[in-house]
């Protein structure tokens, strides 16, 4: 094992005690290690779901994600009903979204927030009841506006004046008067990485205080519109409460000024409350967030002698980050070492940036652990890379595995239920993977995985014959 005065290891990694054991914060509350010490996700076996589906394969934990979907509705539930108001709670689908996800985080009391009409359709072809859908988007197209409204949407967050006028022929013609809500942007800089922050002012989401004011000026005088209210979300995988507070503060001010013009009735603060995706991370715990964020809320509101309107949110990662765990097999290993004699292991996956371009996009960090058994080999820094050409192309940049990890062995990274999948793609022709949901000792594919056949399929000068 490395000294620490040699290791390439970043300060906050620390070498473990046991380099096969499962951080409680970042996996499953059901992963666990069957009595040989192979990793079992959901009551199921990971060898035996790799040998049903193969790798990569995401594994995602239906009761992982019904438990949070259910501790976000009954934790915002019971921190508005003590201010004498209620909440909504909006599973933001841009995280991963199937109709199965769709289904579980329905049934357990959430509603779905959906941002392309590829979204909206497959919450459709779950049976969500449209009244419960959320529309979001920058851009989104007359035609996906005039679907949207034509199904009944219950809301949408209209985000530039365009849309305002869009948005009204489609309900005009529909003959409906359809609830919107606009987004604003309340200057707030989220503690996060820079990409994820969608609050400055010098962005694409959202409108300044002053556009947004006469936004709602005009969908009030259209009679296909109904203003519900103001949207802010001020970036993602935000720990603690302190920019939910400074945020919901700054359009507080707005949504008093334009109650001059008319009731109110809801006030939608977004998501990005952050998930551990490392040891180290520390989560503020749901109930604790709820009630500091609606008891932030309440005061503004006693302070300015305004009544406390419905509160709204949309988390996204916190309810499926934790829940999926992508399982590669090992390909090849590689020590590299340095001038300085400071080395790691590159250790080689069958997926990479395709199936997890967040290490590559915002410099994440994730963990791994290697699945098919434990060691009690003394544990050496790793970096966990896919199969890409890109040198880019990191799963987990730093982590300490058993030194004997090699050709053959399966691994699990976990956290890797948001923004994953939803973000994968086909970079060097790989197919995406499957995503397979567990529960109490069953497994089901609930997204197929890709074929080669599906890619070529695409070229116009390949011809597929079946069964070649
Ligand atoms: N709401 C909006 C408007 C968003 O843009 C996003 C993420 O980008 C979310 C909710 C969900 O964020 P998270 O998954 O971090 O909770």
């Amino acid at each position: 094992m490395l000294s620490p005065a040699d290791s390439l290891a970043p300060d906050w990694l620390v070498v473990p005690d046991d380099a096969n054991s499962l951080a409680q914060a970042v996996w499953p509350a059901a992963a666990d290690r069957d009595a040989g010490g192979a990793l079992v996700l959901g009551g199921m076996p990971v060898a035996e779901l790799v040998r049903q589906y193969g790798t990569p394969l995401l594994v995602l934990d239906e009761d992982e994600v019904r438990e949070r979907a259910r501790a976000f509705h009954d934790a915002f539930a019971r921190a508005t009903a003590e201010h004498g108001t209620s909440s909504r709670v909006y599973y933001a689908g841009k995280a991963f979204l199937s109709t199965a996800v769709a289904r579980w985080v329905t049934e357990e009391g959430l509603n779905v927030d959906v941002c392309t009409c590829g979204e909206l359709e497959v919450a459709l072809a779950a049976g969500v009841d449209p009244a419960r859908i959320g529309f979001h988007g920058n851009n989104k197209s007359v035609s996906e506006i005039e679907r949207a409204v034509s199904v009944g949407i219950g809301t949408i967050i209209v985000d530039s004046a365009v849309e305002i006028e869009r948005v009204a022929v489609a309900a005009a013609r529909i003959g409906t008067v359809q609830r919107v809500l606009v987004r604003v942007n309340s200057g707030v800089h989220a503690e996060t990485h820079d990409f994820l922050a969608t609050a400055h002012e010098d962005q694409k989401f959202g409108m300044p205080f002053g556009d947004a004011e006469i936004a709602v000026a005009r969908i009030r005088e259209l009679p296909a519109l109904e203003f519900v209210g103001l949207h802010c979300h001020i970036g993602s995988q935000i720990f603690g409460v302190a920019g939910f507070r400074e945020s919901a503060s700054r359009v507080l001010e707005l949504h008093e000024k334009l109650l001059a013009g008319g009731e109110i009735p809801l006030l939608n603060l977004g998501g990005g409350f952050g998930i551990a995706y490392t040891s180290v991370d520390d989560p503020t715990p749901i109930g604790q967030l709820a009630a500091e964020i609606v008891g932030a809320v309440a005061a503004g509101c006693a302070e300015r002698g305004i009544p406390l309107p419905i509160l709204a949110f949309e988390p996204g990662r916190a309810i499926v980050g934790t829940a999926g765990v992508t399982v590669y097999e090992v390909g090849t290993t590689k020590a590299v070492t340095l001038d300085s004699g400071a080395s790691r292991l590159y250790v080689s996956v069958d997926g990479g940036m395709s199936d997890n371009a967040r290490p590559a996009l915002y410099g994440a960090q994730f963990s791994a652990r290697i699945a098919s058994r434990t060691s009690d080999v003394p544990s050496a820094l790793v970096r966990v890379v896919g199969k890409h050409c890109e040198s880019g192309d990191i799963v987990v940049d730093h982590e300490y595995l058993p030194g004997d990890v090699a050709p053959g062995d399966l691994l699990a990274v976990p956290a890797t239920g948001a923004y994953c999948m939803s973000l994968a793609s086909n970079y060097n022709h790989v197919p995406r993977p499957a995503v397979v949901a567990v529960t109490r000792g069953s497994s089901r594919v609930i997204v197929r995985g890709e074929s080669l056949d599906d890619l070529l399929a695409r070229d116009t000068g390949i011809s597929i014959t079946e069964g070649a």
